[in-house]
């Protein structure tokens, strides 16, 4: 059987030859995602370039999705990037551009004074410092520590209980917007996204660059999840961003969040992923806990797209072993899911647009005739993906004429793109969809599929056919 859930990597020096990204691909890797927040654009470069060679080598599909600092605050320069501090201790945190020593800790955003007041917690380092205001004086924030601990340079702050003024674009993010418009990416992730605007922004400076990229908001802030309805509306993917989450929100809230953004995602048919921490152990040791199997057997059952791995693949010391033990897990909960479901994972959609009707009936027949698989010609992908949201049985075969919208798929739960140049007819576009089954080993003779169609040809948005097809 196909692997259905998809594998996000993060790329990073433990994978950075073109070796390991070839040998990656091969293992599973579906998407490889660029964190802006390290590494400069000259290690970037390289890193697109090597991925697209390796892309083109194997003549398998991948995504390569760039994800934006957004609005994180940070911790600036610590001196020997090391600092102890005790509990009870007075630590002063400045906006001032110095090197922190003494209890003194400079941080990135130069309005933190004008937006926290005493009383504030603020949370140094995914949360294993935290300090609490205790005055404000022009530029400083005293504060006293509530727990002891070691802080390094660069380390993430979280303020959990304000709306910050801080723009949700940096000026770096524009630039690194720029950079990923420049190397063709073909997904954007942003971090810290609050309000449905966030999103509108950054889609409004990608339509200023006429690109095609499209959006994944990381869902890691109370109000994040307070608006998701809305930001759901606007974005073209979620993640489930636990590292900050676990920090913005209580931790014992982030299973709650989880399931109730995969499933509002799903119902949507937006692709989501679940991130941070999923094979943490494996960035030392070979083989991972009982629970971090059970976190990526669990992302399966509620419906997740795809899992992403950060630290594991991209500093850790066994990205290989890695991706061959998500590859394992997702199949064995995959193969369970089926075993214990036959229907659809959501209902039949209510006040059904055509593009509902189609997609849903193509599962059911595929499911009746027991076919080998759902083919969906597409010129945005929306089609597969409609198809996707129900979780077939079937692999969905997506044939689409634009690259772009073939390497986005990638991200999408059970759909395998294949590239396809434009048709002149209904009639040719299925016997070239009957092709390229059979060259890619999607059917033998005798199989069963169904594909969907649209009349008039090649304008999007027409899907209205569906075809039961005989391999011959
Ligand atoms: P990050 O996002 O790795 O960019 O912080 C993921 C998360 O917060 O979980
Ligand atoms: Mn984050």
């Amino acid at each position: 059987m196909l692997r259905k859930t998809k594998i996000v990597a993060t790329v990073g020096p433990s994978i950075r030859t073109p070796d390991r990204i070839r040998e990656l691909i091969r293992l599973g890797v579906n998407v490889f995602r660029l964190n802006m927040s390290h590494g400069d654009h000259k290690t970037h470069d390289e890193n697109v370039k090597m991925i697209r060679e390796a892309e083109a080598e194997l003549k398998m599909p991948v995504a390569i999705m760039i994800d934006l600092s957004g609005p994180k605050i940070r911790v600036g320069e610590i001196a020997d990037d090391r600092m102890e501090i005790h509990e009870g201790d007075i630590v002063t945190l400045t906006v001032e551009n110095v090197v922190g020593k003494d209890g003194v800790i400079p941080i990135s955003y130069k309005f933190l004074p004008e937006d926290v007041e005493p009383g504030d917690r603020i949370l140094l380092a995914d949360g294993s410092i935290e300090l609490v205001v205790e005055k404000v004086e022009g530029k400083l924030i005293r504060c006293r520590a509530r727990n002891s601990g070691v802080i390094s340079s660069h380390k993430g702050v979280n303020v959990p209980s304000k709306p910050l003024s801080i723009p949700s674009l940096t000026e770096k993010d524009k630039l690194d917007v720029r950079f990923a418009v420049e190397h063709d990416v073909d997904w954007l992730a942003l971090s810290f996204v609050r309000k449905p605007e966030d999103v509108r922004e950054l889609k409004s400076l990608l339509e200023a660059f006429n690109s095609d990229i499209r959006v994944i908001s990381k869902i890691e802030k109370a109000e994040a999840v307070r608006n998701i309805d809305a930001i759901l509306r606007e974005t073209d993917g979620v993640m489930v961003a636990r590292g900050d989450l676990g920090v913005e929100i209580d931790l014992e809230r982030v299973p709650i969040v989880q399931k109730m953004v995969l499933r509002k995602a799903l119902k949507l048919g937006k692709p989501s992923i679940v991130a941070t921490q999923m094979l943490l152990s494996m960035v030392e040791s070979p083989r991972p806990t009982r629970a971090e199997v059970n976190d990526v057997a669990n992302a399966v059952f509620e419906h997740a797209d795809a899992v992403m791995l950060s630290e594991e693949t991209a500093v850790g010391k066994y990205p290989m072993e890695v991706i061959k033990t998500m590859d394992r897990i997702l199949r064995c909960a995959e193969s369970e899911y089926y075993r214990a479901h036959n229907g659809l994972a959501i209902e039949r959609p209510t006040n059904a647009t055509v593009a509902d009707a189609i997609s849903h009936a193509a599962c059911i027949m595929a499911a009746d005739l027991k076919a080998s698989c759902i083919v969906t010609p597409t010129h945005s992908g929306f089609t597969a993906r409609m198809v996707s949201r129900f979780r077939p049985f079937q692999p969905i075969v997506a044939l689409s004429p634009k690259k772009k919208v073939v390497r986005q798929l990638c991200l999408t739960h059970n759909v395998f793109p294949e590239e396809i140049c434009e048709m002149e007819s209904t009639d040719r576009m299925f016997s070239r969809a009957s092709e390229i089954l059979a060259e890619c080993g999607y059917v033998k003779p005798g199989d069963t599929v169904i594909i969907t169609a649209g009349v008039p040809l090649n304008m999007p948005g027409t899907t209205n056919l569906l075809k039961v097809h005989r391999v011959v």
